[in-house]
C-alpha cells in the first residue's frame, strides 16, 4: 500500500497522464496510468505537478522590512544599501527571526520549499547571522534554507570584513559569498575575489558572490571569479550573481568571457525584478534593462537561474515570494517568448537553481525526495503566463499547502457563470 498516488499529471517535460507513487517521502515510480492502492490518491484532473520552487538568490535579513526606517526615494542599489546601514543598528534577533518565518510561510504557500540567502555579516555582532542560522533550524521540516556569508559592506573596505565573514563560516554559514564591485578599487574587487575564492577552496564549500552588479561595461569581476574558479579547480561550485555590467559590455569582450565562464561551469543568476527596477537609473533614454544576458549565457551552456532577491526591503518594494513572477519578469526582460524559452524559464525557477544549490533528492524521478507542487496550469508556459495558483504543495511526501482553484463568478448575458483563465 502506497502513501500516496498522484495521477493524471502532466509533468514539466510534457509527459501526460502521469502517475507518481510515493513511499516513506520518497518518489518510488513515475509512470504513465499507474493505479495502485495507496493511502491518498489525488487526482490532478491533467494538471501540471512540478517539482517544487528553488530561490537561488535573496536577502532574508532585510525581507518586510520595507519603510524602515524610511524608503528609498532614488531607487538605486547605493541608496538601498545606505538605508540598510541605517536600519541595522536598530535590528533584534527576534524581530529578524519572526519576518523570515513569515517570509518562509509565504514561500511554502507559493510552493518555494528551497531558497539560497544571502546574510550580511558586516557588522561584528553577527546578528541576521545569528537570527537566520536559528530561522534555518526553525523551517527545516518543510523548507530548505542555504546561507550566504555576505560581506555588504566589503570584505576589504570594511574593518573586519574579512574577519567576521570568516567567522560567520565558522557558525555554521554554508556558502562563501563577496561583492567585488562594491570593493574601493577594481584591482580590491579583484582581490577579494581572490582571497575568498582560496577560503571557499580551502574549507569545501561553494562560492556565491553579488558580481558585477552595475551598468559599468568595464566592470570585469566575473573575469576574475571565472578564472579563480578554473585555477582552484572549483569548477560547478561557483555562481556568479547579477552579472548586470555584462548587459551593457562590449560585444566581442563578451565573446571572450562567456567561453571562460563555461569552461569554469560557473553558475549565473539574474534577478530580473530587481535588475529591471535598480540598474539604468543614471540613464536618460534609451534606459538600458540591466539583466545579464540569459538567452545568451543559457545557449553557451551555464547554468542561468532567476532569483527573487528581494520581498518588501530597502531595494525593492514589491513581491510575495512568488519565483513565477521573477519568471515571469525574466521571460519579458530577455524577451525569451519562444515555446522553448519560455520553458528554460520556468527551468530557471526550478531545475537550474537546484542544480545551483547543490541539493539532494530534487526531481520528479524514482529515488527523489516527494516533493512536488500541483500548478493551476496545463504546461509551464501556462504557469508563468498565469503566476499559477499552487493547488497542492507536498514535501517528502506531506501536503504543506492548498489554496483553492482562482474563478471569478460572472454576471454577463449569454456568457457562462464564471471564468477560470485556464
Ligand atoms: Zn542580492
Amino acid at each position: 500500500m502506497l502513501d500516496l498516488l498522484i495521477t493524471h499529471a502532466t509533468l514539466p517535460d510534457g509527459r501526460q497522464n502521469m502517475s507518481i507513487a510515493v513511499q516513506d517521502g520518497r518518489i518510488t515510480e513515475v509512470t504513465e496510468g499507474l493505479q495502485a492502492p495507496a493511502h491518498e490518491t489525488v487526482d490532478a484532473g491533467g494538471l501540471l505537478v512540478s517539482p517544487p520552487f528553488v530561490d537561488a538568490h535573496f536577502h532574508m535579513d532585510s525581507t518586510l522590512s520595507y519603510g524602515q526606517p524610511r524608503v528609498n526615494e532614488s531607487g538605486t542599489l547605493l541608496e538601498g544599501i545606505a538605508l540598510w546601514g541605517e536600519l541595522k543598528p536598530t535590528l533584534t534577533h527576534e524581530a529578524i527571526v519572526q519576518r523570515a518565518l513569515q517570509y518562509c510561510d509565504m514561500a511554502v504557500a507559493r510552493g518555494l520549499l528551497a531558497i539560497r540567502s544571502h546574510v550580511d555579516t558586516s557588522h561584528a555582532s553577527l546578528l541576521p547571522v545569528q537570527a537566520l542560522l536559528d530561522v534555518k533550524q526553525r523551517v527545516a521540516p518543510y523548507l530548505d534554507l542555504q546561507l550566504v556569508a555576505f560581506p555588504q559592506d566589503g570584505v576589504l573596505r570594511a574593518p573586519g570584513g574579512l574577519e567576521n565573514l570568516k567567522r560567520a563560516l565558522a557558525l555554521g554559514v554554508d556558502v562563501v559569498g563577496g561583492i567585488p564591485h562594491f570593493e574601493r578599487t577594481m584591482a580590491q574587487g579583484a582581490e577579494s575575489v581572490k582571497i575568498l575564492c582560496e577560503l571557499a577552496a580551502s574549507q569545501g564549500k561553494r562560492v556565491d558572490m553579488h558580481c558585477d552588479e552595475s551598468d559599468d561595461p568595464h566592470s570585469r569581476h566575473v573575469e576574475t571569479l571565472a578564472y579563480e574558479t578554473q585555477r582552484l579547480g572549483l569548477h560547478g561550485r561557483v555562481t556568479g550573481s547579477h552579472l548586470t555590467s555584462m548587459h551593457s559590455m562590449d560585444n566581442y569582450y563578451v565573446s571572450k568571457l562567456m567561453a571562460l565562464m563555461a569552461e569554469a561551469d560557473l553558475g549565473v543568476v539574474a534577478n530580473p525584478l530587481i535588475n529591471i527596477t535598480l540598474q539604468g537609473r543614471h540613464d536618460t533614454y534609451p534606459k538600458r534593462r540591466g539583466m545579464t544576458r540569459v538567452p545568451e549565457l543559457m545557449a553557451a551552456g551555464l547554468t542561468v537561474a532567476f532569483g527573487h532577491d528581494c520581498v518588501l526591503d530597502p531595494w525593492y518594494s514589491g513581491g510575495s515570494a512568488d519565483m513565477l513572477e521573477a519568471a515571469h519578469m525574466g521571460l519579458h526582460v530577455g524577451q525569451m517568448t519562444s515555446q522553448a524559452a519560455m520553458r528554460q524559464c520556468f527551468d530557471a525557477v526550478t531545475v537550474n537553481p537546484a542544480r545551483l544549490l547543490g541539493l539532494e533528492g530534487y526531481g520528479l524521478v524514482p529515488g527523489a525526495f516527494a516533493d512536488f507542487v500541483l500548478l493551476h496550469a496545463r504546461h509551464p508556459a501556462d504557469a508563468i503566463r498565469l503566476r499559477a495558483a499552487r493547488l497542492g504543495v507536498w514535501r517528502r511526501g506531506k501536503l504543506l499547502a492548498r489554496q483553492p482553484a482562482p474563478a471569478a463568478q460572472l454576471h454577463l448575458p449569454g456568457r457562462p457563470e464564471k471564468v477560470s483563465f485556464l
